[in-house]
């Protein structure tokens, strides 16, 4: 039986495509918005890792590597370019004492962690000595063996066979080869480390070591990128025939080097494509990955085979999984409840060489805060089950986002069939400045940082 409330209005245009590239952020990862988090609300996160987990929640754990060779200048993260192996050596120590602490806390209820990624910064920036001290301390405070999936985002030039093979014998299962470009003029003129000839080094030494899973990561719209140069990059990743590759659109949020250039400028519009250029250039990607067999998985993502291929950390999280958040500047989700961790290195060292949790903002999402960030992270995937938020809130989203859905609707983008809610590709493409048509009024225009 077909499901139905939205009305069959006369399809209208699109809201007015934003032109150019501004400053801020674009991306939605995750929801309220981070500047809704706040440090008053701290004993709420200190309740909720003393209260026993939902059985049926997964528990994942994320650590962030804040170490880079260089800084790229579109970079937003909080990353360091200067730490020494003391410092460094500091760092997984205080992550070790950070693990331990939440591994004796309630929340874990018995709990394994069923996926584990390693984000950044750059985690291959470590060395195989600093690996292995890392990841033998979480497992033996947390043990891995029911992890399905083990992600680990590499920089092309900072791998070598040794390092690889340390690696895969830790337990990653999908490397994150961050890519960007293929031509070393745009490598180099936006700031990366590594050059072309590590790129394919380093993804030949990965595929001999034999990983389950290898994806490539580009940046569409980096300085400088032309519609040539754009295909050769398409061409190149289809010849190395990944087991996934992830695209992401270029933006400039506040904290970046070319935004500062611009403020230096005076300028408004970053020196970059613009956005339907970048979204033009996904597009091209997704029907090129498309012809040779590949599935397109999320609005970012495309597969090489769709059955084999998993993204659980993904998956899990946009379905609300506990986030076991670690290192500086980290964001988690535990019992209901999202949190950040201190920003900077030195604080974040400090407390917990106290022994205290790093944790600095927080906030405890309401039932429809919740309803609101799952609906819209798994529209990411190009569609969402109505009945799992029946079965999950006890809501029927046509209902509660009767006003949305018709507005994407009315935009051309939207479709409702039994029980599945479908975006096509055109709204997949800008899914993101989409979905702010979700959220709650006070939360529309947040600055999300
Ligand atoms: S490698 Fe990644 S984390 Fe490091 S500076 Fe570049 S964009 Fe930022």
């Amino acid at each position: 039986m077909s499901t139905t409330v939205l009305t069959n209005a006369p399809e209208i245009n699109s809201p007015a495509i934003e032109k150019q590239t501004t400053v801020g952020n674009y991306f939605v990862s995750n929801y309220p918005p981070f500047s809704f988090w706040k440090a008053e609300n701290l004993g709420e996160f200190n309740d909720a890792v003393e209260k026993s987990p939902k059985v049926t929640n997964p528990l994942g754990i994320y650590l962030h590597i804040p170490f880079c060779r260089k800084r790229c200048h579109f970079c937003y993260f909080r990353v360091y370019t200067d730490k020494d192996s003391a410092a460094i050596r500091s760092y997984i120590d205080a992550a070790l004492k950070e693990l331990g602490i939440y591994a004796a806390k309630n929340f874990i209820g018995g709990r394994k962690p069923k996926f584990i990624y390693f984000g950044g910064g750059t985690p291959s920036y470590l060395s195989v000595d600093q690996l292995r001290m890392l990841t033998d301390g979480m497992k033996a405070l947390l043990p891995w063996d029911e992890a399905e999936e083990v992600t680990f985002e590499c920089e092309p030039g900072t791998l070598t066979d040794h390092k690889l093979k340390a690696l895969r014998e830790i337990g990653v299962t999908r490397l994150s080869l961050g890519v960007e470009n293929f031509d070393d003029h745009i490598l180099e003129i936006n700031g990366r480390a590594h050059l072309s000839k590590e790129i394919a080094r380093a993804y030949g030494y990965a595929r001999e070591v034999g990983f389950p899973q290898i994806n490539i990561d580009l940046i569409a719209g980096m300085v400088e990128e032309t519609d040539a140069n754009w295909r050769e990059n398409v061409r190149k990743t289809i010849e190395m025939s990944p087991d996934s590759v992830t695209i992401y659109q270029m933006e400039i949020p506040y904290n970046t080097t070319i935004y500062k250039q611009m403020k230096a400028e005076g300028k408004l519009e970053a020196p970059v494509a613009d956005w339907e250029t970048k979204r033009n250039w996904v597009a091209y990607a997704f029907v090129e990955l498309e012809k040779v067999g590949y599935t397109v998985s999320s609005a970012y993502t495309a597969v090489k085979d769709k059955k084999k291929t998993q993204f659980v950390y993904r998956d899990r999280l946009w379905a609300g999984a506990d986030l076991l958040s670690l290192g500086v500047a980290s964001f988690g989700h535990i019992n209901g409840v999202h949190y950040q961790n201190q920003h900077d290195f030195d604080p974040y060292v400090a407390r917990l060489q106290e022994g205290a949790l790093p944790v600095h903002r927080a906030l405890t999402a309401t039932d429809d805060e919740r309803l609101i960030r799952e609906f819209v992270l798994q529209l990411k995937l190009g569609s969402v089950s109505i009945s799992y938020f029946n079965q999950k809130f006890a809501t029927d989203v046509l209902t509660r986002f009767a006003q949305p859905l018709q507005t994407l609707k009315d935009w051309g983008f939207l479709t409702v069939q039994e029980d599945i809610i479908s975006i096509n590709r055109d709204a997949l493409l800008q899914i993101d400045r989409l979905l702010h048509e979700f959220f709650l009024a006070e939360h529309k225009n947040a600055r999300y940082a």
